[in-house]
């Protein structure tokens, strides 16, 4: 569950990014955040992952209030919540297998458990056969796959999305969301910041809008 309640976010040149955004995210749930470019949609996930503090107001993930969360303990946070980015950022020098499972070596997981469970998320994905190529070798939509697994690869109980299509074409952005429908259907709650209009409409999921800072809109499907 994720939970905000009276968030204001304002950076320090005094830009007010976010304000007094409530709203409440059911385990389970499917959710867009969507809004232009500038609304705050980076911003909110950027709060829900304590890359930047609020200036007001309370978040709660996971009924623990993580607004005030010292540094030691971020990283524990950081493994509830999986992340997938518009620019994909995976490493460059690794493999397919071996960028997903750094994201096991990470969290300490054993060489048997990498062995095992790298195949299984790659396969889930589609990638089994990409498994020894590099990033460049690969498709926008693989690269993005490789992503969602390494994402996924540790089951965290939420996965973040901030534009996950925006640099795919649109059959493979339907794609990359039939995916996270599946990811979403095995209980991973799912947030997807994206300002992509035809996506939302087609998924007919719950649309939260945020404009200016100020949440607009919150329609369950
Ligand atoms: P979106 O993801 O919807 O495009 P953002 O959350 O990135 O929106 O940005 C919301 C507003 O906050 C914009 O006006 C943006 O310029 C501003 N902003 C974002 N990050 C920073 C920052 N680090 N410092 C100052 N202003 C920022």
């Amino acid at each position: 569950m994720i939970k905000l309640n009276n968030v204001t976010k304002t950076y320090s040149n005094g830009t007010t990014a976010l304000k007094n955004v409530s709203l409440s995210i059911e385990k389970g749930e499917f959710a867009f955040i969507i809004g232009n470019s500038g609304s705050g949609k980076s911003t909110l996930l950027k709060l829900l992952l304590k890359e930047v503090e609020p200036s007001q107001g309370t978040i709660i993930i996971h009924n623990k209030d993580i607004t005030h969360l010292k540094k030691r303990q971020i990283p524990y946070l950081r493994r509830e919540l999986g992340v997938v980015f518009q620019d994909f950022r995976l490493l460059p020098n690794k493999t397919v297998y071996e960028n997903v499972a750094f994201a096991m070596q990470i969290v300490e997981a054993s060489p048997k458990e990498i062995r095992r469970n790298v195949p299984m998320v790659l396969s889930m994905v589609g990638l089994a056969k990409k498994a020894r190529a590099y990033p460049t070798q690969l498709s926008g939509g693989e690269q993005q796959r490789t992503a969602l697994a390494r994402a996924i690869i540790n089951n965290p109980p939420i996965l973040l999305c901030d534009e996950p299509t925006g640099n795919l074409d649109p059959g493979t952005s339907w794609e990359i969301m039939k995916l996270l429908k599946d990811i979403n259907n095995r209980g991973t709650t799912i947030v997807i910041a994206t300002h992509e209009k035809d996506i939302v409409d087609k998924m007919k999921k719950r649309v939260i809008e945020v404009k200016d800072g100020t949440l607009v809109r919150d329609l369950q499907k």
